[in-house]
């Protein structure tokens, strides 16, 4: 039988209507609007779409937008003062940096000028390091976006075999971790991996993550697996996932289309830290 498409669309708009019904709360509660600042350095055009995206949902769900965009050239001093004015400014809850940078800015000094309570990404070293010590902090949102669809799947994670596949700071290992805190038995798959389809063939749930066009077919995956497939690769036949869906699909359970799978959960997280954010800072300022 053909496993059932999870529909990350419809799981997306009932987090961002709960983050909707939330925000209106804190507002009304705090007499302020959250902010989300978003910072676009350059003119990708596939960044352009994804900052305009989120900018939307920023005010669909109540929050307000306030967006910075910079001239490709940008001296990395600049951007840093930027991100640390930001980073001090009460008004602004959250801070979203688009990534990829342009090839003369260093990622890593970026991310780590953030303010880590208003980094809605998860991605500096403190919420990287409080999500490996199982601390809640704030968590990437695909990863964490993943998670909530295999929660709504009802998806049995307790003693489960796990099978990520890709190593990224952004996705593969905090989700290896979120899996972990699940209790999943975890195995995470890279590039030098030995026997690849193998190991992913061990997966009770494989998650893929790589960013290689329909990589993972149907000898990647064990009969009734759920498979949760993060790639998103432009291609001349347009965006494909890191699995091949119609390949895999009459063997496993569960699958998540490409587009309309994973994709849409990002930013409905996203929407959820950021108000996570506002939360805890005005905890933190109440305390002064
Ligand atoms: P990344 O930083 O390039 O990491 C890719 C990972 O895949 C690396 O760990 C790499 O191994 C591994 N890999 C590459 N080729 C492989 C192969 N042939 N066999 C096994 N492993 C291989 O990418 P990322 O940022 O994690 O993104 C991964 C994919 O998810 C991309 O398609 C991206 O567009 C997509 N994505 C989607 C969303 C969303 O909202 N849905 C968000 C973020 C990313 P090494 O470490 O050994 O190099």
């Amino acid at each position: 039988m053909a496993a059932r498409v999870i529909d990350g669309k419809a799981v997306a708009a009932a987090v961002r209507e709960r983050v909707k019904v939330d925000v209106a709360a804190y507002v009304e509660e705090a007499g302020r609007v959250p902010a989300l600042a978003t910072v676009l350095v350059g003119d990708d055009p596939a960044s352009e779409i994804y900052v305009r995206n989120k900018r939307r949902t920023t005010e669909e769900v109540g929050m307000r937008s306030v967006h910075h965009g910079l001239e490709a050239g940008i001296r990395e001093e600049e951007l840093l003062d930027l991100v640390r004015e930001l980073g001090e400014d009460d008004e602004v809850d959250g801070i979203l940096v688009q990534l990829p940078l342009p090839a003369h800015l260093d990622s890593d000094a970026v991310v780590q000028a953030l303010n880590p309570q208003k980094d809605v990404d998860g991605l500096t070293p403190v919420n990287a390091g409080l999500l490996a010590h199982g601390t809640p902090g704030l968590v990437p949102c695909t990863p964490a976006g993943v998670m909530e669809l295999l929660a709504h799947e009802g998806v049995e994670l307790e003693g489960a075999e796990a099978v990520v596949v890709g190593r990224s700071k952004l996705v593969g290992v905090p989700v290896a971790r979120l899996l972990l805190q699940a209790n999943a038995t975890v195995t995470i798959c890279h590039s030098r991996t030995r026997d690849l389809d193998a190991t992913c063939r061990r997966a009770d749930v494989l998650v893929a993550a790589v960013g290689v066009p329909r990589l993972l077919g149907k000898a990647s995956v064990k009969e009734g697996a759920i498979v949760i497939d993060v790639g998103m690769n432009r291609t001349e036949e347009g965006l494909v996932g890191d699995v091949d869906f119609d390949a895999v699909r009459p063997k496993a359970a569960g699958i998540t289309p490409v587009p309309g799978g994973v994709g849409q959960m990002t930013i409905a997280i996203l929407m959820h830290n950021t108000l996570a954010a506002a939360k805890a800072q005005a905890a933190v300022r109440a305390q002064r």
